[in-house]
């Protein structure tokens, strides 16, 4: 049977639950999500989200827009990043006014505190001067994302909008450009639905899981971004992977930013806090990808410290900031280092190593999340998508922390305006009763073969070698190796079989379809890393190691090719204010 909704929204993180806030009453809205809604993975965000309140010192969106350009490596779109950084403040009173209960300062203004790269001139009379940290995240506590996620929960439910938890979108319905609807098979009974709309909106989340050392959720498996690429359209600077420096070791449970943003140091094997020698004026707070490098190179330079593995570490050392503070302000990850690690952050630091954290790169769209088709800007009608599966490029090359929470509520809002404007003068698409063949012959396949390849190997190949050759330094050997891996990976995949082979709640079907949508993610992200010849934010490639803007101001498409990789095409950056300077804090 066909289910027909005006709107069709497909992930119930932050970026899709905002969307579905904002969709007029009068039109029918369906949320589709492969886990309960409150589960996405907009709930584990830990540290804040950015706004220049000024609410504890002198801010201005502008510095914010500064920051966020000079972060992306100036990969960045700088009027995406102008709308963002200008609706921030906006965004949160509305956060506050939903009852999203916030962290109070003392005046009982929403409290805001430090992140790295956010910054602002010490000197305001000389705005090209010296830049110190400024407090620009709001938070709770350390649960933000958990208790932004509720309330827009809560939000969607007094909105009237359905919920199809569970179930797993396995195709994106399109015909000549226009977007028609989805196909969405229910988990528990592994029944095939066909969902018919007007407008579809992709807010599917990141791709952390083709990492084997990630904070990302099980889920974390760029679903979204697969079928858009296996639908024909492009997918967006893949390449640009961002490691956040602080994930628990061997675990990649993250470890909040926040931490140093309170005032946390990190150190290598001699005690030394070592980003002293790497950003020597914001030190710890220094953006992500500098930090995430400094401790590989501590690492590599034998500075770390060797694990009863074999592999090693750094440290992150809260003891000096109290008890008092670390339970307030940091409890949920110092629970984690107590629980996972055994660590008792009060008085021992804690081992920590880079951890495969956020997706730059995604399904590329236009300031009001419409999909751009081409790397010309003409767009798919009737097909939006918003937060960390697309690229509006707002992050460039690297995401500041707490931007994409920003991100989220910034462009899932933009996103649900520009569906509620469409909507205005849309019409619904004709869908075929067999339009749900595809899906089902390729669910009745994984579940008939007879192959000798089990699923759980083909992940751990593909996660253990994008760690080694695709992760935080990267050359044309390793990415070679990387390319020839996918090619035998993506062979193996095709005689797979699954040892369950029931219908009712079959976990392992649905890691099967995550997999292949792994699979799809790798093969745009190593060929987009394996052709730009330079390093900029997250890819770093030790054979080119300076950035250069004559040759590499430009957004990389990939468009999946059958087979032989994915054909590259290029989109120049926008930039307004901030002409490209050397990046150095
Ligand atoms: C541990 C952690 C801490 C973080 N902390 C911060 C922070 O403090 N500040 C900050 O700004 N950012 C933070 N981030 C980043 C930020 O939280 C994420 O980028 C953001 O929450 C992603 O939100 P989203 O709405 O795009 O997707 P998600 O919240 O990931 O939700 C994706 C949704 O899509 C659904 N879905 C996916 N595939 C399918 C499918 N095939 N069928 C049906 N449904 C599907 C899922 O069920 C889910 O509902 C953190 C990230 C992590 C992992």
């Amino acid at each position: 049977m066909i289910k027909t909704f005006d709107v069709i929204i497909v992930g119930a993180g932050g970026a899709g639950l905002r969307a579905a806030v904002e969709i007029p009453k009068e039109y029918t809205c369906a949320v589709i999500s492969k886990v309960y809604p409150p589960r996405s993975h907009t709930g584990t965000a830990q540290g804040g989200v950015c706004a220049a309140m000024a609410n504890m010192e002198e801010d201005s969106w502008e510095n914010h827009a500064y920051d966020t350009v000079k972060g992306s490596d100036y990969l960045g779109d700088q009027d995406s990043i102008e709308i963002m950084c200008r609706d921030a403040i906006r965004a949160i009173i509305e956060l506050e006014h939903m009852g999203m209960p916030f962290s109070r300062n003392k005046e009982g203004l929403i409290a805001q505190r430090y992140f790295g790269g956010h910054t602002k001139p010490e000197d305001k009379n000389n705005p090209n001067g010296k830049r110190v940290s400024v407090k620009r995240a709001c938070y709770s506590a350390d649960r933000t994302g958990h208790v932004m996620l509720q309330t827009l929960f809560e939000n969607s439910i007094k909105n009237q909008v359905t919920f199809f938890s569970e179930y797993f979108v396995t195709e994106l319905l399109m015909e000549n450009g226009v977007c028609k609807g989805v196909i969405a098979m229910e988990i528990a009974t592994s029944e095939v639905h066909i969902f018919q709309a007007k407008a579809v909106l992709f807010a599917t989340g990141g791709y952390g899981r083709v990492f084997r050392i990630t904070s990302n959720a099980h889920v974390g498996t760029g679903d979204g971004m697969a079928l858009a690429y296996k639908a024909g359209l492009p997918l967006e600077d893949m390449e640009f992977f961002q490691f956040h420096p602080t994930g628990l070791w061997k675990l990649g449970i993250l470890v909040s930013e926040a931490a140093r943003g309170e005032g946390g140091i990190l150190k290598n094997k001699d005690g030394e806090r070592f980003m002293i020698r790497y950003a020597p004026s914001v030190m710890d707070l220094a953006p992500r990808d500098m930090v995430s490098r400094a401790i590989i190179t501590e690492i590599r330079e034998g500075r770390g410290i060797r694990g009863s593995d074999g592999t090693d570490y750094v440290l992150l050392d809260l003891s000096h900031l109290g008890k008092k503070v670390i339970d307030e302000k940091l409890p949920e990850i110092t629970g984690f280092a107590r629980t996972y690690l055994g660590v008792e952050p009060t008085t021992e630091p804690i081992p920590i190593q880079p951890t495969a954290h956020y997706a730059m790169g995604g399904i590329p769209t236009n300031a009001n999340c419409e999909v751009l088709m081409n790397e010309k800007g003409d767009t798919v009608k009737g097909l939006y998508a918003a937060g960390e599966c697309a690229c509006v490029s707002v992050h460039g090359a690297n995401r500041l922390g707490t931007n994409s929470l920003l991100d989220l509520v910034v462009f899932g809002r933009r996103g649900g305006k520009a569906i509620g404007e469409f909507l205005k003068t849309a019409s619904f698409q004709e869908v075929r009763h067999n339009e749900d063949e595809r899906s089902r012959e390729m669910i009745h396949n994984l579940l008939n073969r007879s192959g000798s390849e089990k699923i759980v190997n083909i992940r751990t190949e593909l996660q253990n070698s994008m760690m080694e050759d695709c992760g935080v330094f990267r050359t044309k050997e390793s990415l070679e190796r990387m390319i020839i891996k996918l090619g035998e990976l993506n062979e193996r995949f095709k005689n797979i079989s699954l040892q369950d082979k029931s219908k009712v709640f079959n976990t392992e079907l649905t890691e099967a379809m995550e997999l292949d949508n792994l699979l799809k993610t790798a093969e745009a992200t190593v060929y987009g890393a394996y052709n730009r010849t330079e390093s900029r934010g997250a890819h770093t490639r030790e054979d080119f190691p300076l950035r250069n803007d004559q040759e590499w101001m430009k957004h990389t498409f990939a468009f999946e090719k059958n087979g032989s990789g994915p054909e590259l095409k290029y989109k120049p950056v926008v930039v307004t204010r901030f002409q490209p300077m050397e990046r150095k804090y």
